[in-house]
């Protein structure tokens, strides 16, 4: 990012800017646009003054006559299609006539079965749910996810697209995702006549490595049915639902129109669901004064009234107008929880990049995610960010070491895994030569081998030589003229000899058949077994129930690339020692007498077990420099081994006690040091040298030198402490710990000192 942050100096203020503010101006999130609130042009996260007030009457027919304050002889299109599918008659007037406090802590309390609350819920109407929910607090949000969630079993969706719409490329990006543990992924075009040919290669790479992840293309509705209808596509999601009359009919949409599309996507087997979030009639001119929340019910109740199974929203595209204003990030996490109480599955946003601020977008996903969901991501950008055609996620490929670590750091299934180099490089050739196999077997395009090994190196398509945009335009207009579908593909695989492939491939088209994942929420895991609201429902009630990380998945989690042992961080150490020079014991150390002297006391492992200091320099270094400093002061140098003791202030004060001067200096392996004067207490040296990554060589010998002034009873100005903006600690303390592990299995308690010799 190039561009530099510049807040806006709207309080009038005249003088010159302040250093603090120029400061903070130059911090990525003063590029983020904030609304301040205006119930007006629906910038209003909850209960604009505009909102209606719940209610409904029920006619003696059970017909729904009074919705929200609008009588059925005002309804608008949204109104009557709610009214007449989306409201559960038998339970309307009581849900409606619960007070909002009542139903909220329900709607929370643990101890209060899931399947009740949905009873309720399926009779509130729009307003009140909107209401209700607007009650809970971001953790009664979290609990309230943890428990109204369909699927018990967490998963995550990821984003697979690229740039140059390279199928290889693809194909390898989609086998990556599936390696890290994404169950759906989802692809789009830069260039709309591309998409067979995308949806091919994505459908591919999606079965080599694990079988049963779901594939979508989202374009234009037509063209992404009729993929779909061959088999090409084995999921959709992008019918787009808006909580006003007047946005909704923008493209000549009606609840009709868009049902009939939800149909006919689920008559053909194809598991779907629909896209809606608050913001959204904001950004176009047309919330008519309402708040993003209340709109959005007024979405998910469509939603359940039309019979999609679930519900993308809460960090889809207009995420960030939501995120403009006050409580909107608690809006979009309760837009998640507003489609789990209707009963359907939630593929809860983190879609959109909310800010340009790191620390605002994890805070918008970190909530979501040690609740958990359905689907955790409905877009985590699992290619790099240039490449993800949808715009950036709020994680894209270049935060997934994050992620992995996020996972691992609270315990919660994140839905991934840590994959390593070997497995990736594996399965993206694979994936990359299945569809070359294919491309040429359906006489789609001839894909070389030198661009095969380009893909599997490739970061992203920046890094590939330029593609001629022809190749994959031919390849999907053939697609589309001889109307390939998922036989043809299973055909070619196996003549090619992608046996497996072919068969996963094959086994998609069959769960199509069956329609076990027409259910809702329902994916496959890597066995082809349905988790759904059938198979894996949400049974949480509090502490020990509900979904649980095994012992074993705790463990992939766990595992990640850059986790070290004790033992692979001593190795260094072991290189280390390379022979050039020893501290050789002389017998038990008795004090000097000599005014002159000055005693360095060094640690139990130091130049026994321990040869390079935390900053990497070698501990005989160290103390030449010492020594050296000490000399120049005209001082004596006596060197003791403090065994008894791993306490820097103890050692420290031992020398010290043992110095003709009253002087010593304290060593410890990892480079950390001090002076010491012995009529001090343990505790309160001279001086210290408390942060060894950045004590330099140049550092150890003006410690020398200043212990030999001390010991001269001068008054020396003391070395300061190198300052840095590092997380210093995140960098060292692991290794710190299995140094300091070392150290403790050298020390003698009770052993005297002994006085040392250095040997070269
Ligand atoms: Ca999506």
């Amino acid at each position: 990012m190039t561009e530099e942050p510049q807040a806006p100096r709207a309080d009038g203020d005249a003088g010159p800017i302040l250093g603090r503010f120029a400061g903070l101006d130059r911090r990525p999130l003063n590029l983020d646009g904030l609304s301040q609130e205006d119930d007006d042009a629906g910038l209003v996260a909850f209960e604009s003054r505009h909102d209606p007030e719940p209610s409904i009457e029920i006619d003696d027919d059970g017909r729904v006559v009074l919705l929200d304050g609008v009588p059925a002889g005002r309804f608008d299109v949204i109104d009557s299609y709610i009214a007449g599918h989306g409201i559960d008659t038998a339970v309307a007037v009581e849900a409606n006539s619960l007070p909002d406090l009542e139903l909220a802590r329900l709607i929370v309390d643990p101890a209060t079965p899931r399947e009740v609350v949905v009873r309720l819920a399926g009779g509130a109407t729009p307003a009140k749910l909107a209401r209700v929910v607007a009650r809970l607090r971001p953790v009664e949000l979290q609990m309230a996810i943890a428990k109204m969630r369909v699927r018990r079993t967490p998963s995550i969706q990821a984003h697979v697209t690229n740039l140059l719409d390279d199928p290889l490329l693809l194909a390898a990006d989609a086998a990556t995702a599936v390696a890290f543990g994404f169950r759906e992924l989802e692809t789009t075009v830069p260039v709309l006549g591309d998409a067979p040919s995308n949806a091919l290669a994505v459908l591919i790479g999606s079965q080599v490595g694990a079988a049963g992840a779901l594939t979508q293309c989202s374009i234009e509705e037509a063209l992404e049915l009729e993929l779909g209808l061959r088999g090409l596509t084995t999921y959709a999601e992008t019918v787009s639902l808006y909580g006003t009359e007047r946005v909704f009919v923008d493209g000549d949409d009606t609840p009709w129109s868009k049902a009939f599309l939800c149909s006919a996507y689920a008559s053909r087997g194809l598991k779907m669901r629909v896209t809606s979030g608050g913001g959204a009639e904001a950004l176009m001119g047309a919330a008519e004064g309402k708040s993003m929340f209340y709109l959005e019910s007024r979405c998910v109740a469509l939603a359940r009234a039309m019979g999609a199974q679930g519900v993308q929203n809460g960090g889809i595209d207009a995420a960030s107008v939501a995120g403009s204003v006050p409580g909107g990030m608690r809006e979009l996490l309760a837009e998640n929880l507003l489609v789990m109480l209707r009963d359907l599955e939630s593929c809860s946003g983190n879609d959109a990049l909310v800010s340009e601020s790191d620390i605002r977008r994890t805070a918008h996903t970190v909530p979501l995610l040690l609740a958990g969901s359905d689907f955790l991501f409905s877009g985590f950008g699992s290619v790099v960010r240039y490449d993800n055609m949808f715009g950036p996620s709020n994680f894209n490929g270049e935060d997934l070491d994050d992620y992995l670590v996020l996972q691992r750091d609270w315990g919660v299934d994140g839905g991934l895994r840590p994959v390593t180099e070997a497995r990736l490089r594996e399965v993206r050739e694979r994936a990359a030569k299945a569809v070359q196999a294919v491309y040429r077997e359906l006489g789609l395009a001839d894909l070389t081998d030198e661009r095969v090994a380009e893909v599997v190196l490739a970061e992203g398509s920046r890094d590939l030589s330029p593609l001629d945009p022809t190749i994959v335009l031919e390849a999907a207009d053939a697609i589309q003229e001889r109307e390939l579908g998922i036989l043809d593909v299973v055909r070619a695989l196996e003549h090619a000899g992608f046996r497996e492939e072919a068969e996963r491939v094959l086994a998609m088209g069959r769960a199509r058949v069956a329609g076990d994942y027409l259910q809702t929420a329902a994916i496959f895991d890597e066995q082809m077994h349905v988790l759904s609201k059938i198979t894996d429902p949400n049974d949480y009630q509090g502490p020990g129930t509900g979904y649980e990380v095994t012992p074993a998945r705790r463990l992939e989690m766990a595992n990640i690339r850059q986790q070290r042992s004790r033992q692979d961080l001593l190795q260094r150490q072991a290189a280390g020692a390379a022979g050039r020079f020893r501290l050789v014991e002389r017998g038990a150390a008795e004090p000097g007498v000599d005014p002159r002297e000055v005693c360095v006391g060094v640690s139990p492992a130091l130049a026994t077990r321990l040869w390079l200091t935390i900053s990497g320099l070698p501990v005989g270094e160290a103390l030449r420099q010492i020594l050296a400093g000490l000399e120049e002061e005209g001082c004596l140098a006596r060197l003791v081994r403090v065994r008894a003791t791993i306490d820097l202030g103890m050692i420290g004060l031992t020398a010290a006690r043992l110095a003709g001067s009253g002087i010593g200096i304290g060593l410890q392996a990892k480079g950390t040091a001090l002076i010491h004067r012995r009529d001090l207490p343990p505790l309160a040296c001279l001086e210290l040298y408390s942060i060894a990554p950045l004590v330099t060589k140049q550092m150890y010998r003006a410690l020398g030198t200043n212990a030999g002034r001390h010991a001269k009873g001068l008054r020396p100005v003391p070395v300061r402490n190198p300052s840095t903006e590092q997380a210093i600690e995140a960098r060292y303390h692991a290794e710190v710990v299995a140094m300091v592990a070392v150290e403790r299995d050298e020390c003698l308690p009770g052993a005297p000192p002994v006085e040392l010799e250095m040997s070269r």
